[in-house]
């Protein structure tokens, strides 16, 4: 039994919502270790391009079904002429094209939600690769793609700085989660994002994280137009506390290439609160918070 939105959840539903609202473009911005497309969903034909991604780790899978709510709400006041809070979501959709991944590794997704099984190889091979790691417990413990590569931690925005703080820490190979990998942008995963990012030119883009309740907005010194005013709207609408990174995870973040590359806004949201998983009741709770910065990141 699933004990979570697995893979095969987010492709059924991603073909429902293109069945209903035929408006929304699907696609994929490339494969998992596994050889898995991992989806997109566009939403809205403006000029203003705005990316928002979910479930880079594994066992914040969570945040999937966070980000297909927040579709489905929307799509469902687009087709029905109605407001998305308290905008016209026709004039949202026209003014902005809003990317979403709603699970950015769903090969690790699956192994923490059931969707891979014991008896599956790579399932044993993520296992062989925990048992180095025997005070992160497994499978519920696991943030990295199956390979036990780090998603995160992959992007060319101070890697060394970071592997020599996670080699520091004793992850020096595929582990559950904080290895660096080889090098930058080794995995699939965390290269089909770059890639996706490249090719658009986004203003502004969120990637949703748990735990913490915390805003996440800087990279070094760099402080581009708009972020902090924004970051301050965001934890207005959402209760949740603009924050420093802590210096030991301030590097090779998505979000920190984001804003070193392109100088524009760049989040990280840590939603909810509790040990990861968190549990599917903290749902209602956690879409309710985040509701207004996924609104208000089309508008800001
Ligand atoms: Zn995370």
């Amino acid at each position: 039994m699933p004990e979570g939105y697995t893979y095969q959840m987010l492709q059924s539903d991603t073909q429902q919502l293109k069945s209903t609202y035929p408006f929304l473009e699907i696609g994929s911005i490339g494969y998992t270790v596994l050889g898995r497309p991992i989806p997109y969903i566009r939403i809205g034909s403006g000029e203003k391009e705005v990316f928002y991604n979910g479930a880079f780790h594994a066992n914040e899978w969570i945040t999937t079904p966070i980000l297909m709510r927040f579709i489905e709400d929307y799509a469902a006041q687009y087709a029905l002429n109605g407001r998305l809070g308290e905008y016209s979501a026709r004039e949202l959709y026209n003014a902005v094209s809003l990317f979403i991944v709603p699970m950015v590794n769903p090969d690790g997704v699956d192994l923490v939600t059931g969707g891979l099984q014991p008896v599956d190889n790579p399932y044993k091979n993520a296992q062989e690769i925990a048992k180095s790691f025997p005070d992160i417990p497994f499978p519920s413990g696991w943030k990295a793609n199956i390979e036990g590569v780090d998603l995160n931690l992959q992007f060319p925005a101070g890697w060394q700085e970071a592997k020599q703080i996670k080699y520091s820490q004793g992850f020096t190979k595929p582990a559950p989660r904080d290895f660096v990998g080889d090098g930058p942008l080794v995995a699939r995963e965390s290269l089909a994002v770059y890639n996706f990012t490249l090719i658009h030119n986004f203003r502004l883009v969120i990637a949703f994280h748990t735990q913490g309740q915390e805003i996440y907005w800087k990279f070094l010194n760099y402080n581009p137009p708009f972020a902090e005013f924004i970051g301050q709207q965001f934890s207005r609408v959402s209760g949740y506390e603009l924050a420093d990174v802590p210096y030991q995870s301030g590097f090779a973040g998505y979000k920190d290439w984001f804003i070193q590359n392109y100088n524009r806004p760049g989040f990280t949201i840590e939603a909810g609160i509790g040990e990861n998983p968190l549990p599917i009741e903290q749902f209602s709770e956690i879409y309710r918070d985040v509701f207004g910065i996924l609104l208000l990141g089309l508008i800001l």
